[in-house]
């Protein structure tokens, strides 16, 4: 079973990691335990994870704007 983290921002790979069935299942239980964190994973049709997060640029820029953010794939800057 393979996570992925992306930023919900701006969709940079923050990070992979590969976990044993055994594994996933101590952080599923600890996953759904967390409501806010429901919706920010979803996994693909090959059974992996994604993990929506912040990536370090993201999370300094604007820590507690998310609402307010443009979606991404905004072009923004010119
Ligand atoms: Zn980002």
């Amino acid at each position: 079973m393979k996570l992925t983290y992306i930023c919900d921002r701006c969709g940079a790979l923050i990070g992979a990691l590969s976990l044993t069935e055994e594994e996933l299942q101590q952080i599923g239980l600890d996953i759904l335990t967390v409501d806010l964190h429901e919706d920010i994973i979803r996994s693909a049709e090959t059974g992996d994870l994604f993990i929506y997060s912040l990536c370090d640029h993201c999370a300094e820029s604007a820590p507690l704007h998310e609402a307010e953010w443009p979606y991404r794939g905004n072009p923004g800057v010119h």
